[in-house]
């Protein structure tokens, strides 16, 4: 088996919260509600994939699934050179692939599969958002059990990456804001247990105060429950 590697998020206390970093052989879930930073987040680690090992990263490429257009070059370059590294390497090392719907995303784990096959050094697959074509195509009550059903094969085909390639895989998953009905626990409220079941981690993001983010780590099962705060800058994601 091998090592399991880690990538950095940027922030100290990010990183302290899930011991180092998102890792490898794992799915990461992170959810909130809309503009609480998951975007920005997967924008980060595409970048800091690429890092040396010393640096948070694991001299990786990455494949950033984007479902609702969300992938911002512009942004990408901000934060590479923020870490003072090139722009034109650090983009083609981001493998874009946009998926039009539920089928082409599913598909989309294939050719991530040929991708490494074939000798790229994908250490990073992210996949945002998750749901958004499962959500806007299986609608109604009738259709749930074909959705969970589709869901479930993506997620493991995701995981079959994770474990085969020692790979990190990073999912975003967009939730209504409605405390009232958390009860203190945000899990009952979303995704349902397809998610709960799949993902290794979960990070519940929450917008603070003055622009900050609070990261609260939820349901994991090796690490303690607890939270931090971040700030998503032109610069990236900071303590
Ligand atoms: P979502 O959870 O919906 O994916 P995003 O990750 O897109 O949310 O976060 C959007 C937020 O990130 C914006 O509201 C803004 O606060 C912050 N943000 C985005 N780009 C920058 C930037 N260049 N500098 C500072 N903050 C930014």
């Amino acid at each position: 088996r091998k090592e399991v590697g880690h990538i950095s998020v940027g922030s100290k206390g990010f990183n302290d919260l899930i011991a180092g970093g998102i890792e490898t052989q794992a799915i990461t879930e992170v959810f909130g509600e809309f503009g609480s930073g998951k975007s920005q987040i997967s924008h980060e680690l595409a970048v800091t994939v690429q890092l040396p090992v010393e640096q948070g990263g694991l001299d990786g490429e990455c494949v950033f699934v984007d479902t609702e257009n969300t992938f911002r070059p512009e942004r990408i370059e901000q934060i590479a050179n923020a870490f003072e590294l090139p722009v034109d390497e650090v983009l083609q090392k981001i493998h874009v692939a946009r998926a039009f719907n539920s089928a082409h995303q599913i598909l989309m784990v294939d050719k991530i599969n040929e991708l490494i096959q074939s000798g790229t050094n994908v250490r990073l697959v992210i996949v945002d958002s998750l749901m958004a074509h499962f959500r806007a195509e299986y609608v109604g009550r009738e259709s749930l059990a074909v959705r969970q059903q589709k869901l479930n094969q993506h997620l493991h085909s995701l995981q079959q990456i994770a474990n085969t390639y020692n790979v990190a895989v990073f999912l975003t998953n967009q939730v209504q804001a409605k405390p009232d009905s958390f009860f203190g626990s945000p899990t009952k409220a979303i995704g349902g247990h397809v998610l709960g079941h799949a993902s290794t981690y979960r990070i519940w993001l929450k917008k603070g105060l003055a622009g900050k983010r609070i990261a609260r780590l939820v349901d994991s099962p090796h690490l303690p429950e607890g939270e931090c705060v971040f700030k998503i800058t032109s610069e990236g994601i900071v303590d």
